[in-house]
């Protein structure tokens, strides 16, 4: 539905009657959130191979791909949460101090009201449904704004949704930066983000106008910090995992993707082969004709992209690759070796296929190199050190920190996925999502029994001591 066709009237009107909906008490009751929950794991299982037609035809994504990254994640949320909801929905028991005998007390959650989810365009059916979830399951009405730049997902789900979840509950809104700005001059009760820094700070400020409470997903620069002393083999599968967590999640245009490599210069070269190695395993010698290598986004990014290995001394540090082809939005796997730190492909999230490697005397120098840059919200360390586990666990701060894999931290419903300074606030999937669109109420139930005197004025020193 456009805003056009609502127009700003029948905007409000939608929003009331999302609001008239929460206030009616229906999205509390565990029953409906069930049936909704029930019925999105429906939508996808009946419309799995027109989801995986969409997301091919706005990413490029082979259907293993998006199966992997979108319906099958969605299907295990929806099925954890079914199996959770009614443990998370009820009122927990708390303890209480001696002092306050007689009485009892308890946590209980309840839902925040009208949340707006703003979704990116590299994972269009996760990032838009994955908050969704915890949205329904802790009892809100809620919008959906996908995004513009992924349009067959987005006028998919606004079309689609509606004939499966309550349409006075639950409404999908398309459109870009001009919706999304109307959108956020309404008073929301919580906004969902998932997209940029930029956009971030512009989601923040809006907020702050009605102290709507905001979780951002953003991004940033995910380092991959390599310590070599593995053997030949290990090496081999250790430095697949790198090549498949850059060219192999959506070809580096993921949040949680690799970013960079930081190795020993001594094993540099090595590191190069095993790359080119695996490049050559995943996408054959012409990656070009490969189906199963994403394309660039749309022509802003590839120019963006374009743009950074343009500049000379990038240029000069490319050891493989480094070939494009505009119009089939083509940027074939690059590897550059010590780009300038200075340059943009160090100061700013990459979001494509190009891979820097920066060397270091020792690699126990990389967590000094992590923390004197923004907090990633993902950083990734092989080793089998546990000397320099432990120093980078206690001398960096990230989203998350995985040993030996890449990305797999994203799949598990019990660790929270969320980002922590520039890569972002707040966190979700599993029952974190549940918490993040929830209010835990404290509620306190005294008696009037044992009225003791001291509490009440007037004062004196006895009272002081009581
Ligand atoms: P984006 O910030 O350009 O857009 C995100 C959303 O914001 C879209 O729905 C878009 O329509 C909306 N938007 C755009 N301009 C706006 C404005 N002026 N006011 C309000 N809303 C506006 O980001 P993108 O290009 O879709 O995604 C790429 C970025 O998102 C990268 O930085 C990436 O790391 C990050 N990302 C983070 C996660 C995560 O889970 N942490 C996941 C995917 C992408």
């Amino acid at each position: 539905m456009a805003l056009a066709e609502l127009g700003l009237g029948p905007l409000g009107d939608s929003l009331e009657e999302l609001r008239w909906t929460f206030e009616s008490g229906k999205t509390r009751s565990i029953s409906w959130r069930k049936a909704q929950l029930q019925a999105l794991l429906n939508f996808l299982r009946d419309n799995e191979e027109q989801i995986l037609e969409a997301i091919h035809e706005d990413v490029g994504k082979h259907r293993v791909e998006a199966f992997r990254d979108e319906v099958g994640v969605l299907i295990k949320s929806l099925t954890h949460n079914l199996d959770c909801l009614e443990k998370w929905v009820a009122p927990k028991k708390t303890k209480l101090p001696l002092a306050f005998f007689p009485a009892t007390a308890e946590l209980l959650p309840e839902p925040l009201g009208l949340v707006i989810i703003f979704s990116s365009w590299n994972f269009p059916m996760s990032l838009a449904l994955e908050p969704l979830i915890g949205a329904i399951s802790a009892g809100n009405t809620a919008v959906i704004k996908p995004s513009e730049i992924s349009p067959t997902c987005s006028s998919f789900l606004a079309t689609v949704i509606p004939r499966y979840l309550d349409n006075k509950a639950i409404k999908v809104i398309e459109g870009g930066a001009a919706i999304a700005a109307q959108l956020l001059e309404e008073k929301w009760d919580k906004i969902f983000f998932t997209g940029s820094p930029r956009v971030g700070r512009i989601v923040m400020s809006a907020a702050a106008k009605h102290l709507t409470p905001v979780t951002l997903e953003l991004g940033g620069k995910c380092p991959v910090v390599l310590d070599t002393r593995f053997s030949s083999s290990e090496m081999e599968v250790v430095v697949k995992r790198i090549a498949w967590g850059k060219w192999g999640l959506c070809n580096g245009q993921s949040c949680i993707g690799v970013d960079y490599v930081l190795v020993e210069e001594k094993s540099a070269f090595t590191l190069i082969g095993l790359l080119k190695k695996a490049i050559n395993k995943f996408y054959g010698k012409n990656t070009k004709e490969c189906n199963d290598y994403v394309r660039i986004i749309n022509e802003h990014h590839f120019e963006r992209l374009h743009k950074l290995i343009r500049d000379p001394e990038v240029a000069n540090s490319i050891v493989h690759g480094g070939s494009v082809d505009k119009e089939k939005l083509f940027i074939e796997p690059t590897i550059l070796l010590n780009p300038p730190l200075e340059s943009e492909i160090m100061t700013e999230e990459i979001f494509g296929p190009f891979l820097p490697i920066i060397t270091l005397k020792n690699i126990q120098q990389s967590a000094g190199f992590i923390k004197s840059r923004p907090k990633p919200l993902a950083l990734y360390v092989f080793t089998k050190d546990e000397t320099l586990k432990k120093l980078m666990i206690s001398q960096t701060s990230s989203g998350s920190i995985t040993f030996n894999d890449v990305a797999f931290q994203f799949l598990s419903d019990s660790l929270p996925f969320g980002g922590v300074g520039q890569s972002g606030m707040g966190r979700y999937h599993g029952k974190f999502s549940f918490d993040e669109f929830t209010h835990e109420k404290a509620v306190l139930r005294r008696t009037l029994l044992l009225d003791l005197e001291p509490r009440y004025p007037p004062w004196n020193d006895f009272k002081l001591k009581f």
